[in-house]
């Protein structure tokens, strides 16, 4: 679910092993940053995928050379996913150095959507479970050394929920913490076994009232907020996974104009806080994310007009407001 990100630090790692390492600052995706290797060679049998995001890649996975029936029976098995890319990245998608992985496609048509080149699922380059999994394999000690893991992003990860189901349950064979990013749209499509092999859910919340919502995405709000409470009652006793139970970060992006309504604000909150209300702890963090237009190239690169142009950025009073809305309810905010 790549909306947009809060200013981070992304540490460019080196992938093969051996070169260097750098620091950027960056949208925290889409300036991004770990690039080594060549892309996918064979199709989907689609269209070719426009650019990708500057620094992203699909370094070093390669697929056999299956025919199209074949690829789709992979893909209904979750054996085969679209993807768009991957990166290794620190200090944002979760804690520690994580790899996130950006799935393609997305139900949701978000106006401030920075990844408009991961919507479609046929724009993505076809890659098995299995060498995402070895790939992740390579980086458990720098995971151990910094707690951080595995997060599946996109586009929306539970548009292929059997290929992030295998990626998710290798990823827990191995020890590493998982996340997914996700608007929660399709929640409806995890899995209670899902559910258990997930450390981490970063649940964006685009608005919390239902009109806004739909301006914002051209989608509903209810699914988001059952799959929340949802997630918030797996951990309960009885539930799927009351042992280890999942935990939330709630993301909300903050656009002026647009997002910013006093009452839209303390829908979310309370949304928040209703979570910690089923089970304590659910919601362990909630980031306020700044609006800035930076992916406007991209949707003019696709064709697309991008509707909020002209919007400007929210001013660091706006921000403080509305972190505050959410603090005011007992909820650590970013
Ligand atoms: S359209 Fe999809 S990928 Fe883009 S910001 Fe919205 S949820 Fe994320």
């Amino acid at each position: 679910m790549s909306s947009t990100s809060p200013a981070a630090d992304v540490t460019t790692l080196p992938l093969g092993g051996g070169a260097g390492r750098g620091v950027q600052e960056t949208d925290g995706r889409s300036l991004g940053t770990v690039v080594h290797g060549e892309l996918i060679s064979e199709g989907l049998d689609v269209p070719t995928a426009p650019p990708r995001r500057t620094g992203a890649g699909l370094a070093g996975l390669e697929v056999s050379h299956l025919d199209r029936s074949e690829k789709f029976a992979m893909m209904r098995a979750g054996e085969l996913g679209s993807v768009h890319s991957w990166e290794l990245v620190t200090a944002v998608d979760g804690p520690g150095t994580r790899m996130t992985v950006f799935l393609n496609g997305c139900p949701l048509r978000c106006l401030y959507c920075h990844n408009p080149d991961t919507l479609e699922m046929k724009d993505g380059e076809p890659v098995t479970a299995d060498q995402l999994l070895t790939r992740i394999k390579r980086y458990v000690p720098a995971f151990t050394a910094t707690q951080g893991g595995l997060t599946i992003s996109g586009g929306e990860v539970l548009q292929q929920p059997a290929f992030a189901a295998r990626l998710l349950r290798g990823a827990k064979e191995m020890g590493v913490h998982t996340a997914i990013d996700t608007s929660g749209f399709l929640g409806a499509a995890m899995t209670d076994e899902m559910i258990a092999d997930t450390d981490l859910v970063l649940l964006d919340i685009k608005s919390g009232d239902p009109d806004i919502y739909r301006r914002v995405t051209k989608r509903e709000l209810q699914p988001t907020l059952d799959f929340g409470r949802r997630l918030a009652r797996s951990g309960l006793k009885g539930g799927v996974d009351p042992d280890d139970p999942v935990e939330v970060w709630l993301r909300f992006v903050l656009v002026p104009g647009l997002t910013d309504d006093v009452r839209n604000v303390d829908l979310v909150a309370d949304y928040a806080a209703e979570l910690n209300q089923i089970r304590p702890g659910t919601v362990t963090r909630v980031e306020v994310l700044a609006f800035h237009n930076m992916g406007v190239d991209k949707w003019e690169t696709l064709g697309r007009e991008y509707e909020l142009k002209n919007t400007p950025p929210p001013t660091p009073e706006l921000l403080e407001r509305v972190r505050e809305q959410f603090r005011s309810r007992g909820l650590t905010t970013y």
